[in-house]
């Protein structure tokens, strides 16, 4: 087959941009399944969860709060009226009961104080642990609108590129003999479709070729179309 070494040059430009192109769908296919956003989305739901989980034990802590000073509120109350009784009796026996309950009182208050303090260091601490997940919250919300315009903008940058190769290669199928580009469209099918001899390898399968074989390709004429005895791609020399 005739070939003028232009159509040759013409080709191999021809395959990058074929190759290129595959690796752009590839891209942009992986870009449009959404692995970015989702991952981000996630993250999201997980922060909601965790906020859920952290508004409930926080509920938790204010209703054990309020009960609690329900309880020591009750026994204030009852250390009032037993002091006002205590002044009002004149038996010693009830004043002696009155006294020993008024002790028992007040063990009772200076432990729900302490357990009072204890629970309200914890709700100090829910309140920061509530705040940071709803600062989070803001963030990855954040993220998400960012992710979701960058793969926009990457896809809108994809395809400018492919349709700016795809209109090159359209323009290069044009230069090529016909029958030169339907022989490098048939092995393109198959493969690398054009490679060149560099000493005695061939780029397109980085195969050595033997000193007989080489010699050979080296018998054909300069305008004869050569091809990798290994490979079969359309070579240049
Ligand atoms: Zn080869």
């Amino acid at each position: 087959m005739k070939v003028i070494k232009g159509d040759l040059e013409n080709l191999f430009a021809l395959q990058e941009l074929i190759f290129e192109n595959r690796k752009l769908e590839q891209d942009a296919k992986l870009l449009a399944s959404g692995a970015d956003l989702e991952s981000a989305r996630n993250a999201q739901l997980a922060n909601s969860a965790e906020i859920s989980a952290a508004r409930a034990q926080h509920e938790t802590l204010v209703r054990e709060l309020e009960r609690l000073e329900a309880d020591l509120a009750l026994v204030n109350k009852r250390v009032a009226t037993d002091k006002d009784r205590l002044t009002k009796t004149a038996v010693a026996r009830d004043a002696l009961g009155i006294q020993h309950e008024l002790e028992t009182l007040a063990k009772r208050a200076s432990d729900l104080e302490d357990a009072e303090i204890e629970l309200l260091e914890q709700k100090s601490e829910s309140d920061m642990r509530m705040h940071e997940l709803e600062v989070l919250g803001e963030k990855l919300e954040e993220d998400f609108k960012i992710t979701k315009a960058r793969v926009q903008l990457e896809l809108a940058e994809l395809k400018t590129k492919h349709q700016a190769n795809f209109q090159a290669a359209a323009n290069l199928r044009k230069q090529v003999s016909q029958e030169v580009l339907e022989r490098f469209e048939a092995r393109l099918l198959r493969g690398i479709a054009i490679g060149k001899l560099q000493k005695n390898t061939c780029t397109a399968c980085n195969m050595s070729i033997t000193a007989t074989a080489l010699s050979d390709l080296h018998h054909v004429p300069t305008d004869e179309l050569a091809s990798c005895p290994v490979c079969q791609a359309i070579l240049i020399r």
